[in-house]
């Protein structure tokens, strides 16, 4: 039986159970939560907004330091249960919403750029990173938790069989640091798998000049859809074997050989639009 059917398993404060179908898995210790806390480094003024707040157990502790706070939930229940709850903490701005679809740039229209933090649904969390990316220009930083291996994806270096689309597309755009892990039993339900929690910074200056970020974008994303094969393969229809050798890069290269500034000299050479 799963643990979100088990009873015994049910959220702490015994009024909500937790559901499979939003990643429900609720921080529950203490200790930890104070080490997340610490890491995020809170302050007053700050425009702090909380993907999925669940039932309060780092806004809480967030808005004891800021007084307010704004958080972006998907479950009607749980905003039920912290617009009752939070009263005694501060101001918690609650939007029912998707986090998937929706736009933050709305959240820092006073220009006080936002300091994102979660602990993210693990059923969600790649596509939301890459949403995320979007909104860069009005993010300061973003804290999360999310599955172990998720951020040893992020932090990835070249030559390494977990480097792939998700650490070029991250290291290009964010310093990440990989903070420390999380074990299941720090939640309820406790889920099978180990989390960690990531700091990721949008850089100040990028590495070098993208003639088109979306050329960019979808070069990474193809070489790695096919990434057993050489560059040579894969690229074909874009560049020829001297091209490519041309741009100081081997033909026979595979993409988990390449260094971020290599994705960014190969996608500046592709005049034509990637597939
Ligand atoms: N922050 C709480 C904690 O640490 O105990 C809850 C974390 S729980 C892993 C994930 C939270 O994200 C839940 O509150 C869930 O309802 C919410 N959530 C799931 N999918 C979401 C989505 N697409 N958009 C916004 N919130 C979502």
């Amino acid at each position: 039986m799963s643990s979100y059917s088990d009873n015994s398993k049910i959220s702490p404060n015994n009024a909500h159970q937790a559901r499979k179908r939003f990643g429900q898995n609720f921080l529950h210790d203490q200790n930890i939560i104070h080490k997340i806390i610490h890491a995020i480094q809170p302050k007053k003024s700050q425009n702090i907004v909380e993907i999925g707040p669940g039932q309060g157990a780092l806004s809480y502790p967030l808005l004891d330091t800021l007084g307010k706070l704004t958080a972006v939930e998907i479950d009607r229940d749980l905003i039920a249960i912290l617009n009752r709850q939070s009263t005694e903490h501060g101001k918690l701005i609650i939007h029912e919403a998707d986090a998937l679809k929706f736009n933050f740039h709305q959240l820092a229209k006073t220009g006080n750029k936002l300091r994102l933090v979660g602990n993210l649904p693990y059923n969600i969390s790649t596509p939301l990173i890459f949403h995320l990316l979007e909104f860069l220009d009005v993010i300061d930083d973003m804290h999360f938790m999310l599955q172990k291996e998720v951020v040893q994806r992020m932090a990835a270096e070249p030559n390494t069989k977990i480097y792939g689309r998700l650490s070029v597309m991250l290291q290009w755009y964010c310093d990440v640091d990989y903070l420390f892990d999380i074990p299941a039993n720090a939640f309820i339900p406790a889920p099978k798998i180990v989390s960690s929690l990531v700091r990721l910074r949008p850089k100040a200056q990028p590495l070098s000049t993208l003639n088109n970020p979306d050329q960019f974008a979808k070069l990474v994303r193809r070489v790695f859809q096919q990434r057993r094969k050489t560059l040579r393969n894969t690229l074909k229809q874009y560049l020829t074997e001297a091209d490519i050798q041309a741009l100081g890069i081997a033909p026979t290269a595979r993409p988990e050989t390449l260094s971020l500034l290599d994705f960014a000299t190969l996608s500046n050479a592709i005049k034509v639009p990637i597939q």
